[in-house]
């Protein structure tokens, strides 16, 4: 299978936003597009984008997952970035139009669509460092693909890093291209001195996420947390898995975690960590680098619960557990 988001379908969807109003949707190819190189989001980096996927059930039918959350959050996202406001049900309607187009491409489980929406200002003017861009460009796109777990579950190495930051504290919560760039030289970094997986972002000690997933410690019966705020990103696999834990009769934590508790937490048995996120569901963390210290976290294997959970939530998503929050919509 390809590397994780390299396979494209050949057609995209797109609406473009000019004179005040949006267009009507065309389906398009997904080769390229038509941009002038001094267009806003080159130089100002006015983007967004957003990140679910849809499944294929036993049946053949095609269902996508908490579309409704990702449209929201893409529409915080480009408010908060002065770009166009988007409608939510054109949106919608893209989404189901373009996922339906190619039904039949959907992967089988563990696979499936990835759907990437993208929002960019486009208004050519390299002037408006400090305005924002009149015009803007918004596609969906469409990669295909297969179980991110394919080298099998290893348990992720994290480099916990007290003095950095992901990005602009209040830019957390916008899903961002600039963000990704910013917290690159530090994650290259982590790779290459303690061949550390990700960064576990955790600036003045405080507990966050790490470059594109949100961080959960598991003790025993309990979930950890950090509490939703602006410095780091609303994920939609974090809200899954902490309510399927509530419905499970597990005590869900949204609080502060230090460092200081993570790593004296970290080496009791029955701790599990791991990272939650569209494309890795959720993934088991099995050990931590602090301050040229490792730290093993419960066994340093993936967790029973941790598994359990990314199975409730696949359980759901394959159409093998009754979806009883209704977050699937039917493509097709
Ligand atoms: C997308 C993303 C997540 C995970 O969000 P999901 O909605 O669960 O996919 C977490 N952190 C960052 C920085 C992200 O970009």
């Amino acid at each position: 299978m390809a590397v994780f988001g390299t396979v494209f379908m050949p057609q995209m969807t797109m609406i473009t936003f000019e004179n005040e109003k949006w267009s009507d949707a065309q389906v398009v190819s997904s080769q390229s597009i038509n941009l002038h190189p001094g267009a806003h989001v080159l130089h100002y980096s006015s983007t967004c984008f957003e990140g679910l996927k849809a499944f294929r059930h036993s049946d053949g039918s095609i269902y996508t997952f908490r579309m409704d959350q990702n449209i929201a959050r893409f529409a915080q996202s480009s408010q908060l970035l002065s770009l166009p406001n988007v409608d939510k049900q054109q949106i919608s309607d893209m989404i189901l139009n373009i996922v339906g187009q190619y039904a039949n491409d959907v992967p089988e489980p563990p696979g499936s669509m990835y759907i990437r929406p993208t929002h960019i200002g486009i208004e050519a003017s390299i002037g408006k460092a400090a305005a924002p861009s009149l015009s803007s460009m918004l596609y969906v796109l469409l990669s295909p693909v297969g179980d991110y777990f394919a080298g099998g579950a290893k348990p992720l190495r994290l480099l916990l890093d007290e003095d950095g930051m992901r990005c602009a504290p209040h830019m957390g919560m916008v899903k961002s291209g600039g963000n990704y760039a910013s917290a690159l030289p530090p994650i290259m970094k982590a790779q290459k001195e303690v061949q550390a997986d990700q960064i576990l972002f955790c600036p003045n000690g405080d507990v966050q996420e790490t470059g594109a997933a949100n961080f959960l410690l598991i003790d025993g019966n309990e979930i950890i947390t950090k509490a939703l705020d602006s410095s780091f990103l609303h994920g939609v696999t974090r809200n899954s898995i902490l309510t399927l834990a509530k419905d499970l009769g597990m005590q869900v934590s949204e609080r502060s975690l230090t460092v200081k508790e993570l790593l004296e937490r970290a080496s009791k048995p029955g701790t599990e960590a791991a990272l939650s996120g569209t494309a890795a569901v959720l993934t088991p963390v099995g050990t931590f680098v602090h301050k040229d210290t490792e730290y093993t976290v419960g066994s340093g294997a993936a967790g029973p619960t941790t598994m359990k959970l990314r199975q409730a939530l696949n359980d759901i998503q394959w159409g093998k557990a009754p979806d009883t929050h209704g977050w699937l919509v039917k493509v097709k």
